[in-house]
């Protein structure tokens, strides 16, 4: 019999899960249990929508056997099963467990963390067994086959019997090595509590053989040993508990039960709503950015249940662009078996679930904003950009929700603070909200223009995301003050005047020259009323900034759309009294200087600039 190749990432995987030393080895169980209620689930939907099928509820159970003398454990379901096509094409490749797809090589060279924390279905039978049998009857076939593994080598498959419909995992549980035990994996009380960690939630009954012993009749001191099928999951889906009884360990199993993120869930929301329109909904806010979020291959949605059965796995009206990156599942009993995808989304009941989930998010967000700021901060650094995106998206049309969930780094408190907490301390004096675009908070600490708006002592925030200045345009205003960059050519304030002794007209001439000799780089040349310690800097006039102008050129569709600079130059800095004796003698070098000082200001905004070889020959000739 021929021995087939599992597919190059399924090997790997495998390799991983036999070799690793793994401390949460018991959620193979959680995996295999979850995929015999997957099973049922799927005969059970068919034999709602098809009239033709008839089963009765008992016919659906999970069962858990151990045999210790043989070391077997057995998962047996009457879920759906399997074909010989299904079992090669579902148990020959990971891909469809979809958990490696989303690791970085680096995550996986530390195996054993995405295998500790998430499970990786299937295959997680190998921690624990060093062979692996399915057997396997699909609904409507007559045979049934066998497929079998003994790790990385390779799997077969061959005819068997079996005489009811559904599967047979069947696994030889590891002898124990000298720093293992696997023995636990055979003992009665060990595999009760893992159901009743993972799976008690599970809706069909996950039965065991519980062995006890009672005492003999007509006897004081003699027992006899019986055996007593029982029932350990409690059966009522997590959703449908009351919170009061939840731990927030409950919660996180779910999670990673449900695979919904490779991460630990920052927080959860669990909503249960019986009026107008019931439903039970369990949300998770994730800790970390999925490495695929802010890419088109990201799939926003929540699973959803129509009276327990699941109905869609990625419900996308569920949940507004913005809050993309929650996870979880919504289950109610409104919502008809079989409605199809373009039902659902003019389906009253799911707007108004829909409506009702995007308000609890905003709320829990903005308390978690209030009472656990660090919590919230976190959350930011992972999808702050998405609400930002929010403000800007729509033509602003979700601006007021998200206006106070979003936050910048501010030039006074040197952390996130958010547009409220900046309006409520601005001194009276001050006309406008002060940001500055920059790539790094590093670099904007250094920008020339910072400078005066800082000196005035006015808080500045930082932008560093591309989309800032694309959602502050967005949003106009945030409680009646307007947004001002301290590169824009009016700051809203005047600069002390003694310090400014040059004005524009004084060096008309000498400014008209500079102009000339830039020709149309930039739209004028004049004194800067911001500069305090630099020579010379950028500034803008118009909608385009010069952030704006970066991140446009960056685009595929780039239409070469530039902002209107103005070379601002610092009269009280010692290189002006140069440039005007230069300007009194000898032009040549007032062209050699203007250049220098343009290029400068360019490099100073992260700019690129067009001659990089012209300036440092420039640079030589003021050396020499
Ligand atoms: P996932 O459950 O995420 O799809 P798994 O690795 O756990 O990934 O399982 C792979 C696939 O194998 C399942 O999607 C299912 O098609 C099939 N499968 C696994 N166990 C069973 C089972 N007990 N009955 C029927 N099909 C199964
Ligand atoms: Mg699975």
């Amino acid at each position: 019999m021929a021995k087939k190749q599992f597919k190059t990432e399924s090997k790997r995987l495998l390799e991983m899960m036999i070799n690793s030393i793994y401390t949460h080895r018991e959620v193979f169980l959680r995996e295999l249990i979850s995929n015999a209620s997957d099973a049922i689930d799927k005969l059970y939907y068919k034999s709602l929508t098809d009239t033709a099928l008839d089963f009765d509820k008992e016919s659906y159970f999970i069962k858990v056997t151990a045999d210790k003398e043989n070391r077997i454990l057995k998962i047996t379901d009457t879920g759906i099963g399997m074909t010989k096509e299904e079992m090669e094409s579902n148990l020959g490749t990971i891909a469809k467990s979809g958990s490696l797809a989303f690791k970085s090589e680096n995550e996986l060279k530390d195996g054993h963390d995405i295998i500790g924390q998430f499970g990786v279905g299937f295959y997680a039978a190998f921690m624990v067994a060093d062979v692996v049998t399915v057997i396997s009857k699909t609904l409507g076939s007559e045979e049934a086959y066998k497929w079998e593994s003994k790790g990385a080598e390779g799997y077969t498959i061959v005819p068997c019997e079996k005489e009811s419909v559904g599967t047979e995992i069947i696994l030889s549980i590891k002898e124990n090595s000298e720093d293992e035990s696997y023995d636990e994996y055979l003992e009665e009380y060990r595999l009760k509590s893992i159901i009743k960690k993972y799976s008690d939630f599970i809706r069909y009954p996950i039965k065991m053989d519980i062995s006890g012993q009672r005492p003999k009749e007509d006897s004081e001191n003699e027992y006899v040993e019986y055996v007593e099928e029982q029932i350990i999951n409690s059966m009522v889906p997590i959703w449908r508990k009351n919170k009061s009884e939840l731990t927030t360990e409950d919660y996180e199993n779910f999670y990673n039960e449900k695979h919904y993120g490779f991460d630990k869930p920052l927080k959860h929301i669990h909503i249960s709503v019986d009026g107008t329109i019931r439903y039970n909904s369990i949300l998770y806010i994730p800790e970390k950015t999925p490495f695929d979020f802010y890419s088109k291959e990201y799939e926003k949605g929540l699973e959803l249940y129509s009276n327990g059965v699941l109905i869609m796995s990625k419900c996308a009206d569920l949940l507004p662009d913005y809050f993309s990156f929650v996870k979880g599942m919504v289950d109610s009993e409104d919502l008809s078996l079989n409605i199809s995808r373009e039902m659902l989304q003019h389906d009253r009941q799911l707007k108004l679930i829909a409506k009702n989930i995007n308000k609890k998010i905003k709320s829990e967000l903005q308390s978690l904003l209030k009472n656990e700021r660090e919590k919230y901060e976190e959350f930011y650094k992972s999808f702050g950009r998405q609400l930002k995106f929010g403000v800007y998206n729509d033509f602003g049309s979700n601006k007021e929700v998200l206006q106070d969930l979003i936050m910048f780094y501010s030039s006074k408190e040197k952390k996130l603070v958010t547009l409220d907490e900046y309006v409520s301390r601005m001194p009276e004096d001050q006309k406008y909200i002060y940001y500055a675009s920059g790539e790094s908070n590093e670099r904007i600490d250094k920008l020339p223009q910072t400078e005066l708006v800082a000196d005035k002592g006015y808080e500045i925030l930082y932008f560093t995301d591309e989309v800032d200045e694309f959602a502050i345009k967005m949003l106009m205003t945030y409680k009646e003050k307007e947004f001002k960059s301290v590169s824009s050519g009016d700051l809203g304030f005047e600069a002390d005047e003694k310090d400014n002794t040059e004005d524009d007209s004084e060096n008309k001439e000498l400014f008209e020259y500079m102009k000339e000799v830039l020709s149309d780089k930039v739209k004028a040349v004049k004194v800067s009323k911001r500069l305090k310690s630099h020579p010379v800097c950028l500034s803008t006039e118009g909608e385009v900034s010069i952030e704006m102008e970066k991140i446009l050129a960056a685009m595929p569709d780039n239409q070469n759309i530039k902002a209107d600079k103005v070379l601002e130059i610092n009269t009280n800095h010692e290189v002006f009294q140069a440039l005007k004796d230069a300007f009194a003698t000898d032009k040549q070098k007032v062209d050699l200087y203007t250049k220098l000082l343009y290029n400068q200001a360019l490099l100073i905004e992260g700019l690129p600039i067009q001659d990089p070889v012209e300036f440092t020959n420039d640079i030589c000739k003021v050396m020499v």
